[in-house]
């Protein structure tokens, strides 16, 4: 399914409209707003503007969908469009479907709270890691901020899921200690909708665990996690990776090498197994599916109501097959990191003379490979039969559903700097928002669904071949089906703002949360503004002081866009104008 999906989007001709599809940098200099006087007087302004607007008639959404390319940087996509024949080298722009003009487009800041991997109980913002223009698109130090300050799945996650700030590692988890609430899922299903999450990786990992509503102190307790998604009975749909008795490549380990901890354990799995040999037979309400054949028979037709689908793969769809030396990240004080550096040279204490690695130059098999070289594993659905499956269980709600889709292990390849894992990750999760997009059409409208798709974080900090030498160097077009020119100049995270795009009810409401001017990016929210306009798209209500940043707004670092003159303008505003 995939190669239709591929070919599909390799052979779209490029719309005559173009929109502005600016993924490079633009380095010209763009005025960024003052700070002091003016960011106090915006404030006054942003306030009355949120009193006024709160006066509206609010938009609501009845199904909400939200996308998170998980370590998937501008450049990512970018590179993406490249291969993919939808970059036009004459603009320089780029031609993806969801960056036409009916959609809000927007920049996205995804610091956490601190880098501290445990509670430190004062909640309070360290401001090193705010992001700041100056420091991010600094020619000496840029490179060394943006990978010394940079957010975890987990905490990037919590933000998403919970509109907070916490520190690296904490699963909707406070740093005062305590479990946080409400979460997004935790509010969809009070309104009576249904709800989901599908990843490419495990489905007890970060993202869906955030996104899923699980809530402890560590990320890596994933048995907590899984019996928490499982048990709290909040979660309608769960769907990902992670069968203990598959390896990487889709084969049967032998039984003393099952891992059970994503799946909540032995017990638990075990209960599983023992539901999905009866027909229609459940666990805690959830039809267990695990064969390609279970999760295709999801996409039409009659479903139950609630699904957890393991697939029969350990920790990845595809990423991590042979040849690979991906592994799950780990979480540092600077966010996820390999453990070992599989490949690169590229130098992990950035900041020093020497930076990245250029495909061409990286050592053995794997690294000059192209993509989809290597023979997939061919027992596993790809992201978008997940989705489609997840639709049609969810979609029976006339309520209507919350849907996470994480594209997983677009992270784990550019943590690996392996730019050919990354474009088919990459792609696989463009063809996973297709799905939605063909779904929205035909089975909904942008009248009652509203989907957003963004990233939890940059990873890898990919810039052009010469990157290392030339600061925040564009990456090269060497036209369809062949591979950019590029660099990794990091195997970690980085503090690299994201693009965030939106469509549906209750999109436009990422502009009273625009939180800065970035000069080459332009206006930027932080992923806590997900939390509220998803959280105030399902309830109709306002969430928060919109027009500020929770932990922003008392830094005094900050200036804010007065929200009232974003009205009259916006769609010049939010990236939607000519920008070179
Ligand atoms: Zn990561």
């Amino acid at each position: 399914m995939w190669k239709n999906h591929f070919s599909k989007l390799l052979s779209r001709s490029v719309p005559a409209e173009t929109t502005r599809g600016n993924w490079g940098p633009g380095l010209s200099c763009r005025r960024v707003l003052g700070i002091g006087l003016v960011g106090a007087m915006v404030s006054i302004f942003a306030l009355a503007g949120s009193i006024l607007l709160g006066a509206e008639p609010e938009t609501r959404a009845k199904n909400v969908i939200l996308f998170i390319g998980d370590g998937a940087g501008y450049n990512t996509f970018l590179a993406t469009a490249m291969y993919l024949g939808k970059f036009d080298p004459k603009t320089g722009k780029t031609q993806l479907e969801f960056e036409g003009p009916e959609w809000l487009r927007v920049a996205c800041a995804t610091y956490p709270l601190s880098l501290s991997s445990k509670p430190q109980k004062t909640g309070i913002q360290d401001p090193e890691l705010v992001y700041d223009p100056a420091k991010a698109w600094d020619k000496q130090t840029g490179y060394q901020w943006l990978t010394k300050t940079a957010t975890d799945s987990a905490a990037a996650g919590t933000a998403m899921a919970t509109g907070q700030l916490t520190y690296n590692n904490a699963i909707n988890w406070s740093d005062f200690d305590q479990p946080l609430s409400p979460t997004l899922v935790e509010i969809a299903k009070k309104r009576g909708k249904s709800t989901g999450v599908v990843t490419s990786v495990q489905w007890s990992h970060a993202t869906p665990a955030t996104l899923g509503g699980a809530k402890v102190p560590r990320r890596d307790d994933y048995e907590t996690i899984a019996r928490q998604m499982l048990s709290a009975g909040v979660l309608d749909v769960i769907m990902g990776a992670g069968h203990p008795a598959f390896d990487n490549n889709g084969q049967p380990r032998s039984p003393d090498q099952y891992q059970y901890k994503y799946v909540g354990g032995k017990e638990i799995w075990e209960a599983l197994e023992a539901a999905r040999a009866k027909p229609e037979g459940t666990y805690l309400g959830f039809r267990p599916v695990v064969t390609k054949e279970e999760f295709a028979a999801l996409c039409s037709g009659p479903t139950p109501t609630k699904v957890v689908g393991t697939a029969a793969v350990a920790d990845t769809l595809q990423a991590s097959r042979s040849p690979s030396r991906m592994e799950s990240p780990t979480v540092t004080p600077q966010g996820d990191k390999k453990e070992t550096g599989s490949s690169s040279q590229s130098n992990p204490a950035a900041g020093q003379q020497s930076y990245g690695s250029a495909v061409g130059t990286l050592p053995s098999d794997d690294l000059t490979a192209k993509p989809f070289q290597h023979p997939r594993v061919k027992t596993v659905p790809d992201l978008p039969t997940m989705v489609a499956g997840a639709l049609n269980v969810l979609d029976d709600n006339p309520q209507g559903f919350f849907l996470m889709v994480e594209g997983g292990a677009i992270d784990w390849a550019n943590h690996a700097n392996r730019p050919d894992r990354m474009i088919e990750e990459t792609i696989d999760f463009l063809a996973a928002i297709e799905t939605v997009l063909r779904w929205v059409e035909k089975h909904s409208s942008w009248e009652e669904t509203l989907v957003i798709i963004t990233a939890d974080h940059e990873t890898g900090l990919i810039w052009g071949p010469q990157a290392d030498k030339v600061p925040f160097q564009p990456l090269v077009d060497h036209g369809p089906g062949r591979m950019p020119g590029l660099r990794y100049l990091s195997t970690r995270h980085s503090n690299s703002l994201v693009p965030l795009f939106a469509r549906g009810p209750g999109a436009e409401r990422f502009h009273r949360w625009v939180q800065g001017e970035d000069p080459v990016r332009g206006p930027y929210v932080h992923l806590t503004s997900i939390f509220h306009v998803i959280a105030s798209a399902i309830t109709g209500e306002h969430t928060g002081k919109e027009g500020q940043s929770a932990t922003a707004f008392g830094l005094g670092t900050y200036l804010y866009l007065p929200v009232f003159s974003c009205e009259p303008s916006f769609p010049a505003l939010l990236g939607l104008r000519a920008r070179n």
